[in-house]
């Protein structure tokens, strides 16, 4: 084992695994089209030994989502397993299933993140989107009492045509609040989601220039806020978009894995259809499937020439590898030309390819972050800054 990991050339720093596809709510933009169990699921026994096997493949940390996680009804004897081996352990959950045994129980873990799904302000457009009519009233009772708990609060925001506007209403429910926001934009995998919902391109980047405005208005601690691994890259004029200073391309497979309830290992989830899978880690140990040579080609074999037009010739091509996998697929139906991307946008910006880009883009700021950016400026210039206190 020991020469195994001085081997090993890739380690998963995180696995996101989907412990059941069986959900009590209808998400619209759910990519697995989550409700019922798959045909077969990990059993109890199964879902432990696949914990040491992660375990034994390096694997730092493991985001528990479903479906709905918290449907398992093993959930805490593998999350406890996973804390046990000395793993971190995020959980991903949308928020709505409560019990004093839950919360106890989260707290016990010590989890790195309890990440809660939440799509508007708006209590009935986030149960319409929800697929559940007081879904919003229950989420917010649990974000709340994990914050009361003490517990390490995220929201994750999925952004599609529905929930567009809701992002400024959103950021003045949430900030101030210790709760970490993450802003993703949504697929159309799932079999309840209309492409007509998908983001335009204008919207994209107007996603992306909401954020840098909340970025560049409020400190880290009054409103953590980040795009996800769908929302960059390498703009000239967005630079506070991300977690990280720099996009270095897809983890799928280099350092994050997905793991789906029947045992089938993917680079990422997002990405779960049999094209991806790379074997069963009911059938082979996690750590030969995650280290066979040739494993995860997609990514540990990256070559420029597979790029397609949105990203061939691009400067950043090298590191970036042409943006998300499943976004350039999902997009293109091609990998490594991601057309959702800052930078490629800027230069049809500047070139004029796009109709109208700049009145586009300035509709959408109207409508999305008004209050952001020229209230604090006009507060600034007409020299009534805010005490600190005040903030
Ligand atoms: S154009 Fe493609 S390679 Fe260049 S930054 Fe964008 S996604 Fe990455
Ligand atoms: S496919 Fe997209 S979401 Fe998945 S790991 Fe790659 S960049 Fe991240």
């Amino acid at each position: 084992m020991q020469r195994i990991m001085r081997e090993q050339k890739y380690k998963p720093a995180c696995v996101v695994w989907e412990l059941t596809l069986a959900c009590n709510l209808k998400c619209l933009h759910c990519g697995s089209t989550a409700g019922g169990r798959r045909a077969r699921e990990l059993s109890p026994a199964e879902a432990l030994k696949v914990c040491s096997d992660l375990k034994a493949a390096g694997c730092g940390g493991v985001a528990l989502m479903g479906g709905e996680p918290l449907l398992r009804k093993d959930f805490f004897a593998i999350a406890e397993k996973v804390r046990e081996l000395g793993m971190e352990l995020s959980v991903i959950t949308n928020g709505t299933i409560h019990g004093e045994e839950i919360f106890s129980g989260l707290k016990r873990l010590a989890p790195r993140a309890v990440a809660v799904s939440l799509d508007a302000a708006d209590p009935a457009l986030h149960d319409r989107i929800r697929g559940m009519k007081g879904a919003f009233e229950k989420t917010s009772a649990f974000i709340a009492r994990c914050l009361r708990e003490g517990l390490p609060v995220s929201v994750i925001t999925t952004v599609h045509k529905l929930n567009l506007k809701e992002l400024a209403p959103l950021r003045d429910l949430l900030k101030g609040r210790g709760i970490a926001w993450q802003v993703q934009t949504a697929g159309a995998e799932g079999g309840r989601f209309s492409r007509d919902l998908l983001l335009d391109p204008e919207e994209f980047y107007a996603v992306g220039l909401f954020i840098e405005s909340c970025r560049r208005e409020y400190s880290p601690e009054e409103l953590p806020v980040i795009g996800a691994h769908d929302l960059g890259y390498n703009s000239l004029l967005l630079n506070h978009v991300s977690l990280y200073e720099s996009w270095e391309g897809c983890q799928a497979g280099l350092s994050v894995a997905g793991l789906r309830s029947d045992g089938e290992v993917f680079g990422c989830l997002a990405m779960n259809d049999g094209r991806f899978s790379e074997g069963n880690a009911l059938k082979t140990p996690f750590r030969e499937i995650w280290n066979r040579p040739g494993a995860f080609a997609y990514t540990r074999g990256f070559s420029r020439e597979t790029a397609g037009s949105n990203c061939e010739g691009c400067l950043h091509l090298d590191v970036c590898k042409g943006g998300c996998s499943e976004m350039s697929l999902m997009k293109t139906g091609a990998l490594n030309n991601d057309p959702y991307c800052f930078c490629s946008l800027e230069k049809q910006l500047f070139s004029g390819e796009l109709d109208s880009p700049v009145k586009k883009i300035k509709d959408r700021l109207q409508s999305l972050a008004d209050r952001s950016g020229y209230h604090t400026l006009g507060r600034i210039f007409s020299g009534k800054r805010k005490k600190k206190d005040e903030a």
